[in-house]
């Protein structure tokens, strides 16, 4: 990932009812941002190496936390669009499958990861390459979740991303998050992204 500040690619509205056009627009322009210029200033504006490969050696608190807001946040905002009732299929649906036994299982042990996850953080998708696994994985603050396997997809639990439509109620905005998941581009990061390994 390159440290460009990325277009979200759809208007604010767009994930209305399940995710409010105020709620995307202050997380977007002020949250997302904030990070990106920190992260920026933290690095004294060197954006030679990536995204990831300044999170992996840059142990900073600066850089992680700034650093790391900009790319979970790039990969949430990728991740999302209405589907509208469509859920994984091709090799994300199969690897569903295989790793929870169902989609519903999938579902019920990411809105448990995210419903337990204590304060702020992150849950996420990963891939592992070597043994054809999906896994779900928890990171507190914005740690990144690079860690030998490809990140497929991810869902932000800090209250910023759901106060004002859900108050306290973090399950039922998780709960709407499931209509808001563009498979489709999931599908494409399996496809598209490659494990980062450091060399
Ligand atoms: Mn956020």
């Amino acid at each position: 990932m390159d440290w460009e500040f990325k277009e979200l690619g759809y208007d604010f509205d767009a994930l209305e009812p399940y995710i409010d056009a105020q709620t995307m627009e202050i997380h977007y322009t002020k949250h997302y941002k904030a990070y990106h210029t920190k992260a920026l200033s933290a690095l004294s504006g060197d954006t030679s190496k990536s995204v990831e490969e300044v999170l992996l050696t840059d142990l900073r608190p600066a850089v992680q936390n700034n650093g790391g807001g900009f790319f979970n946040h790039t990969i949430f905002w990728e991740i999302l669009g209405k589907n509208n009732g469509e859920g994984p299929s091709g090799n994300v649906g199969a690897l569903i499958d295989k790793a929870f036994g169902s989609f519903d299982v999938f579902k019920e042990k990411f809105a448990e990861a995210g419903a337990t996850l204590f304060g702020s953080g992150w849950v996420f998708l990963v891939y592992d390459e070597k043994s054809d696994e999906l896994e779900i994985i928890q990171r507190h603050n914005q740690d990144h979740p690079l860690c030998g396997k490809k990140i497929l997809m991810g869902l932000d639990v800090w209250e910023h991303a759901y106060y004002l439509n859900y108050q306290n109620k973090r399950p039922d905005y998780i709960k709407a998050f499931w209509e808001v998941v563009d498979w489709k581009k999931v599908e494409n990061r399996f496809l598209t992204e490659k494990t980062f390994v450091l060399v």
